[in-house]
């Protein structure tokens, strides 16, 4: 016997519409690329968003073809995720920090029928004139008077131009549901990057979720400044959370560097921001070093890659509440969050701190399995570890226009994260590592993030990474890559000081490299990758 509810479907449009209607007044601030701070309402979005709907459908779109991004967080870029999916359109958001190769391969690869950009990327379309000439129109995100004269882009759209004279009526259409609203491919460290094909459904149900208390934790009275992109697994949903719960939306565009968003985070009044540990990183040394502190920020979400404790006891004596989740972009992102419970306010401060580094408990409508190397699941000891499998409406279950299967080999409907993590009693996951980052020594595993933790530790350093060495004699040794801050130094042997009575002495790293700059991938995560060549090349000279 079937319910006897209304089956209305979960689509974008309503969250814009519902942001419309109940926080028409609610605002939108972006940092623009033109310079200067633009301000506006969730009913101007609404409105605009409406237009840009009108003049997309006169470029001649039909529902499922794919629009292309290539834009910082800014309000022209959020009219475009909710004008492109809420007609029907797939928004296709592109990293620009992808090598030009994989940019290429990626709007090829998605068909993308038009291209969006901010000028900032105009070298970028520029440079990939040729490959884009099959494209319907490319769209400067600028006015007229930023418009760029291009000997290469003849035909090239100006943004405000595109929809000043469409009317600012439109009935976004109703579709089923499971309708795709987006597109986002992943940074491709192993192999071509593969499309994560985002329904209207997935994003509607995920943005609820992050929104809850114990997740992400958002409403009315938030101040939101996603410093996570836009343009990679959907600013983790903020753009969406936001106006669902009526929070005012703080956009930063270029500049993520400490003084700029410490400047707009105090300007705007930024109670709730979210990023990846390097953007921290930078904000805080500046702020050590400007003797600065938050009037507003209340709380940071912090994610991508794991926190090192340093940064969340650092926040704290800042008056800033640090929550961790983990996510991936076949995830949408969110998928746990560290939030303690209120049993754990009885615990140690140490306690407490080691929970918080923890990549957090599953948030609900995702399900987690722990896989151990003989397939079967691991205790919840918070000891016992093996892969971490995830089910749930917001988790890909095939790559866009791809064979290669997401799920894993011995649990079909599972999808295999390549996290090698623990479970303890409460849910409280954490990842050991990346299955293919992990030192392998002589038959044991060690965890390449726990000795980054110590080492971040450290007053010398600025940046740590542990990349595995090979080694005759174990396979594989940890090996200690830094970046020292400005006049220290840091031997091997303050390196064996600092790591004794931390770590067992076999897991110590044998070594430490000091380097000017440590590679980071597309997403701002440490190249594991690249940093392994560097150590190869380090050893033949
Ligand atoms: P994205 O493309 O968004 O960077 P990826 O899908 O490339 O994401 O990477 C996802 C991976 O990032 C996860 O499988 C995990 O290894 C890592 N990750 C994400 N969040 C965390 C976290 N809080 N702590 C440690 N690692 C994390």
């Amino acid at each position: 016997m079937l319910g006897t509810m209304m089956d209305v479907p979960l689509l974008l449009s309503s969250i814009l519409r519902h942001a419309e209607a109940y926080h028409g007044d609610g605002e939108v601030v972006s940092a623009t690329v033109e310079g200067g701070l633009h301000r506006y309402t969730y009913g101007e979005l609404s409105k605009r968003s409406r237009k840009l709907a009108n003049a997309l459908a006169r470029l001649g779109l039909k529902t499922g073809d794919r629009v292309g991004t290539l834009a910082w967080n800014g309000y022209r870029h959020l009219e475009l995720y909710y004008g492109v999916s809420g007609s029907g359109f797939v928004c296709h958001t592109i990293n620009p920090r992808l090598f030009r190769e994989q940019i290429a391969y990626i709007i090829a690869h998605a068909g993308d029928s038009v291209l969006f950009f901010d000028l900032t990327f105009l070298p970028i379309v520029e440079e990939l004139a040729e490959q884009l000439k099959g494209l319907k129109a490319l769209v400067a995100m600028t006015d007229e008077a930023h418009m760029p004269v291009s000997q290469v882009l003849p035909g090239l759209k100006c943004y405000e131009t595109l929809i000043a004279g469409e009317p600012d009526a439109f009935d976004w259409p109703t579709f089923g549901e499971n309708t795709a609203s987006g597109l986002c491919y992943t940074s491709g460290t192993t192999g071509d990057p593969k499309g994560v094909l985002y329904s209207h459904r997935s994003c509607v149900l995920h943005a609820m979720a992050i929104a809850m208390p114990d997740a992400l934790g958002l409403s009315a009275s938030d101040v939101v400044c996603p410093i996570v992109p836009m343009f990679h697994v959907n600013a983790w949903g903020l753009p969406f959370a936001a106006p669902m719960v009526g929070a005012k939306l703080v956009l930063p565009g270029a500049h993520l560097d400490g003084a700029s968003l410490h400047a707009l985070f105090e300007g705007e009044g930024v109670s709730f921001t979210a990023g990846v540990p390097t953007v921290w990183l930078g904000m805080l040394d500046w702020m050590d070093t400007h003797a600065r502190s938050f009037s507003a920020l209340k709380r940071v979400v912090i994610g991508g890659s794991a926190i090192p404790p340093i940064m969340i006891s650092r926040f704290h004596n800042m008056g800033v509440q640090v929550r961790q989740a983990w996510g991936m972009t076949e995830t949408s992102p969110v998928g746990l969050s560290a939030a303690l419970k209120p049993k754990h306010a009885a615990l140690p401060p140490e306690e407490r701190l080691a929970l918080e580094c923890k990549q957090g408990r599953p948030v609900f409508g995702m399900e987690f399995r722990v896989a151990g190397a003989d397939g079967r699941e691991v205790a919840h000891d918070g000891r016992s570890f093996g892969s971490m499998l995830v089910r749930g409406p917001w988790v890909a279950q095939a790559y866009f226009n791809t064979p290669t299967s997401p799920a894993h080999a011995d649990y079909p409907g599972w999808f295999d994260t390549g996290d090698v993590v623990t479970m303890d009693q409460e849910g409280f996951i954490q990842i050991v590592d990346r299955t293919k980052d992990v030192v392998k020594s002589g038959g044991e595993w060690i965890s390449s993030i726990d000795l980054e933790n110590i080492a971040q530790a450290h007053p010398a350093i600025q940046e740590a990474a542990i990349v595995a060495r090979p080694d005759t004699r174990w396979g594989e040794r940890p090996v200690l890559v830094a970046v020292l801050k400005p006049g220290a130094t840091f031997s091997r042997a303050d390196m064996r000081a600092h790591y004794e009575g931390k770590i067992s002495k076999w897991c110590m790293p044998d070594d430490v490299v000091i380097v000017a700059e440590l590679p980071h991938t597309a997403t701002g995560k440490l190249s594991k990758k690249a940093i392994r060549e560097l150590i190869l090349e380090e050893i033949k000279s």
